[in-house]
């Protein structure tokens, strides 16, 4: 590992759009691009546009930009299996436990890692952004759907199937609406934007402040849970909805949080907006691909 020269390609997987970036080793973007998914699309085609993006950094990177690329991390809309295997985004219809990582393997001929995007957030956010240096923390991004990243004891939790953190499906409103995976009143299925565009009629680019305040008691009332169940102090929020509903969403989530978190080590949690911005996406993937080279280092070494 060349620190000044080598750089990571970080694959960023979402709903509406697909965007790759090239990161220093010191979590700097140097260069990046992005292209809108197309729904009507098959599964190959949809890997054709991605590998356009993929093959226009590759080659930037040595032409342009002199660097040496080590290795691909990817950050994705789940559900997907470890290591990104296989995935299966909900927004992204054609791809049904496609093959991803091996695809990018077989493409770039690169270590391919891979993650779900809310837990790549959590490492970007806990490396470079709002939890920096912050050895427990939740991570959580409430957008088109929510999702979120727990750091425990320094440690990006991943559970049985890489799922941990998840708390989209935390319940908020008892009896509340149907959720898409199949209960009721989940987070996701009352405080998301498509949720919200379906109960209000109205898209979340424009709520009302009722829904802002709404919105953001759900989501304090989540994150209350989460931290007394895991002693946590601080929950740093991303995702286009949560920003976008701005000052009245996160005054109306902390006073939420203040009510529920109320023994010794939970009273005085913090809610924080995220502060990677639209970087923070590519940065997670990245920092997806730092940690396995280190896992597979270590492998190596016990080997
Ligand atoms: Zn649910």
């Amino acid at each position: 590992v060349d620190p000044a020269r080598d750089v990571v390609l970080a694959v960023d997987i979402g709903g509406t759009k697909m965007a790759t970036g090239l990161m220093t080793l010191q979590g700097e973007l140097i260069d990046r691009a992005q292209v809108p998914v197309d729904h009507d699309l098959s599964a190959q085609e949809l890997f054709g546009s991605l590998t356009g993006i993929v093959d226009q950094l590759v080659e930037r990177a040595t032409d342009h930009h002199d660097r040496r690329l080590i290795a691909v991390g990817v950050g994705s809309a789940g559900p997907i299996t470890r290591n990104v295997e296989t995935v299966s985004p909900v927004n992204i219809t054609a791809w049904r436990d496609y093959p991803l990582r091996s695809k990018l393997m077989e493409h770039t001929a690169l270590p391919v890692h891979g993650d779900l995007d809310a837990k790549a957030l959590a490492l970007a956010e806990g490396w470079l952004g709002a939890a920096q240096g912050r050895q427990n923390f939740l991570a959580m991004v409430v957008s088109t759907g929510v999702g979120g990243g727990i750091v425990l004891d320094g440690q990006l939790l991943d559970g049985a199937t890489t799922n941990a953190g998840h708390i989209g499906h935390v319940i908020v409103e008892p009896n509340g609406r149907r959720c898409g995976c199949g209960s009721r009143g989940c987070l996701e299925a009352e405080a998301s934007g498509r949720a919200i565009e379906a109960i209000t009629g109205r898209p979340p680019t424009e709520p009302s402040y009722e829904t802002m305040q709404r919105t953001g008691e759900l989501v304090g009332r989540a994150v209350a849970s989460v931290c007394n169940l895991l002693d946590l102090d601080l929950a740093v929020v991303g995702g286009s909805v949560a920003l976008g509903f701005g000052a009245t969403f996160f005054n109306s989530a902390q006073t939420t949080l203040d009510q529920h978190a109320r023994l010794d080590y939970s009273s005085g949690a913090r809610i924080t907006p995220a502060r990677l911005g639209d970087r923070g996406p590519l940065i997670g993937a990245g920092a997806v691909a730092l940690r396995g080279l280190r896992r597979d280092a270590r492998a190596n070494r016990v080997r």
